[in-house]
């Protein structure tokens, strides 16, 4: 693979970029056939209310059972999949196979269980986004009201006129908007007005800095305090102990997600896991005298 070599010892292509390309021309090819052969594996993190422990929601994770590198992360597959062009059939089984799950949840005891779905701003850019999400909603009868999109800043720094225009036809027919890792995108505060947004999702980065001092906690205390002045709800990501979860409830934190309630798990598991657990309500909001 290694090009000739110049005189003055010019490499073009280094040994390391040609083993990486040959990676990725596999990794590519092996991606096409784990769609065709549906590999992929919806994993759900609860979201749980802060205040009385119950499940109100379930964060759809991508898996990627690889018959022979075992179970694959987003972070090893889904820059390759938004760069090839595949993000949309991923998130079309992904979509399917979340919908069909918890829809059966759904309508076993647990009428208010909410999916969340992340997509990634290239999905969100593309001209036949809504229509494409709406028949993908429709095609398995999902209930529009408890599904939420949750998509990150980085959408909104595009066209906000079109963004607002899309997201505004979801928002008519009961689809929640959440914006994730929010805090860490760079766009301004501007949209949070102009866009019909449900839910903010504190970043995982802010929750780790609660630790001891008050002053550890700014990021996040600014970020709640904000939420409950624009009436948006919140969740907590990241919540790994329960000094953070005490810390989160006394702010005034809606929803919490992390380690110290469980990882994402598969379908099987949190069967039972609801099974065990009463019929899910919502979370007791009232966005009118939240503190
Ligand atoms: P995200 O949506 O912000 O999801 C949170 C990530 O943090 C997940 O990683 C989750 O497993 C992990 N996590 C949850 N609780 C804790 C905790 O207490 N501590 C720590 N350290 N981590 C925690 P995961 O599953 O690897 O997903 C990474 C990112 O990939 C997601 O970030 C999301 O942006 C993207 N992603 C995942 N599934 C999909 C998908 O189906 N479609 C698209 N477009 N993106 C997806
Ligand atoms: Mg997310
Ligand atoms: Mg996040
Ligand atoms: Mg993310």
């Amino acid at each position: 693979h290694v090009k000739a070599r110049g005189k003055d010892n010019y490499c073009f292509f280094s040994e390391s970029m040609s083993v990486d390309s040959t990676y990725r021309l596999n990794l590519e090819r092996d991606l096409r056939l784990a769609l065709e052969r549906e590999e992929l594996r919806v994993f759900y993190q609860p979201q749980v209310c802060a205040s009385t422990n119950r499940i109100v929601g379930l964060e759809a994770l991508v898996r990627w059972q690889h018959p022979e590198r075992g179970l694959l992360y987003p972070r090893d597959f889904l820059g390759l999949a938004e760069e090839t062009g595949l993000i949309g059939l991923v998130s079309e089984q992904v979509l399917d196979q979340a919908c069909m799950e918890v829809s059966q949840w759904i309508r076993s005891g647990h009428p208010d269980l909410r999916l969340a779905v992340n997509l990634s701003p290239v999905e969100v850019d593309h001209p036949r986004f809504v229509e494409t999400l709406m028949d993908r909603v429709k095609a398995n009868r999902f209930p529009a009201g408890n599904l939420e999109i949750e998509i990150t800043e980085n959408v909104i720094m595009n066209d906000l006129e079109q963004i607002s225009q899309k997201l505004r036809e979801l928002a008519n027919i009961g689809i929640r908007i959440a914006i994730d890792d929010f805090g860490t995108g760079y766009s301004s505060l501007n949209y949070l007005h102009r866009l019909p947004i449900h839910t903010l999702k504190v970043d995982q980065s802010f929750v780790k800095a609660i630790r001891s001092s008050a002053d550890d906690a700014c990021i996040v205390n600014a970020i709640v305090a904000m939420a409950h002045g624009l009436k948006l709800e919140i969740i907590a990501e990241g919540v790994e102990t329960d000094k953070q979860l005490e810390y989160l409830r006394t702010l005034g934190c809606h929803q919490v997600q992390g380690f110290f309630y469980g990882p994402a798990q598969p379908a099987t598991d949190i069967a039972k896991l609801l099974k065990k657990t009463k019929a899910t309500l919502r979370c007791p909001i009232d966005l009118e005298t939240t503190p």
